[in-house]
């Protein structure tokens, strides 16, 4: 019997960890009912990260073959930095983090996505996602308990681990006033969590799989402020020292990236820091300008009802 433990727990992280990428991605990428199928080429080789370098190099990409959703991308994600795609709905930020999860192959002739020099079609499937950590807009939670949910992250994790990685996403002290701490049940048949709670047990099991690489998908509604600074917290621990593409709403977010990439009808119209792209006074600054004074009406009313 004990010999038979290894493999069986080996069958269990294997299940495990491709039910949460699946789980995950699937919300995160919005993905069709029938997913589409990619295979990998015979004999294909694992992907081989040592800096989590991210290239797209001239991507062309439409989902029916008629309509185009990206057209001539090309940016850089260096070693360690954080991109944040901003742009209106239907830019086509979802639909380059779903290519560069590989849900959908590039055609022949329509640009390269690299991962540390490597194209991404030419690896395989397995080790791309293994280097890859998702943090969705709204992650699905196991009807288990809560140390379970961060857990799920790696396999094997420790009761120590766990609460580390708990810490470090700001969800620990959340946990501990929960009846049953660590054990207690989310989930529908659970204690219901939070937007911004599920989204920092996200972060916890995405610190334990600890990736080279992040896709991030922020929630668009409004936190409030202690909650957002949670989140602030908790991603900067999460993606320290990695490479991240995050698409952006939030503007502490879009401030603090390394590269903004600013995408219209699937196109990048403009890229920069963000004092680079305010100067340039074209689209992004709009959109901060609109932004800002959104934000300030919104702290503005807020104090009014207070007062109230
Ligand atoms: P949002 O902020 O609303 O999520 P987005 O910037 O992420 O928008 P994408 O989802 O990448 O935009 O969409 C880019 C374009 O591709 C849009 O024109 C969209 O209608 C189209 N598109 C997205 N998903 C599909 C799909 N599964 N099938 C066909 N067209 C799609």
């Amino acid at each position: 019997l004990a010999q038979l433990y290894g493999p069986l727990n080996m069958l269990g992280y294997l299940y495990r960890t491709i039910n949460q990428s699946l789980v995950d991605t699937e919300r995160l990428l919005k993905l069709l009912s029938e997913p589409t199928e990619i295979n990998d080429k015979p004999d294909a080789p694992d992907l081989i990260v040592e800096n989590g370098e991210i290239e797209f190099d001239n991507v062309n990409f439409s989902y029916d073959g008629r309509t185009t959703a990206l057209e001539g991308v090309s940016f850089k994600v260096p070693k360690g930095s954080a991109v944040a795609l901003v742009g209106e709905s239907g830019a086509g930020k979802s639909t380059i983090l779903r290519l560069l999860y590989r849900f959908y192959d590039l055609k022949e002739g329509d640009g390269r996505i690299l991962i540390d020099g490597q194209d991404i079609r030419d690896v395989t499937q397995n080790s791309l996602r293994r280097a890859i950590g998702v943090v969705p807009q709204d992650p699905v939670l196991f009807n288990a308990s809560i140390g379970y949910n961060i857990g799920y992250g790696k396999f094997g994790a420790t009761q120590e681990e766990i609460v580390a990685a708990a810490k470090a996403a700001q969800i620990h002290d959340r946990i501990m006033s929960f009846p049953d701490g660590y054990e207690t049940k989310v989930g529908e048949r659970g204690i219901r969590l939070s937007g911004g709670e599920k989204q920092r047990v996200a972060i916890a099991r995405t610190l334990l799989k600890d990736p080279p690489i992040l896709l991030l998908d922020e929630a668009t509604s409004a936190l409030d402020t202690s909650t957002e600074k949670d989140i602030q917290k908790a991603l900067q621990n999460l993606m320290q020292g990695r490479s991240s593409l995050s698409i952006a709403h939030r503007l502490s977010t879009i401030a603090s990236a390394d590269l903004i990439i600013v995408l219209k009808d699937g196109r990048i119209v403009e890229q920069g820091t963000h004092s680079e792209l305010l100067a340039l006074g074209g689209v992004f600054a709009t959109m901060w300008a609109d932004q800002v004074s959104s934000t300030d009406e919104a702290v503005s009313a807020h104090r009014k009802s207070a007062v109230v």
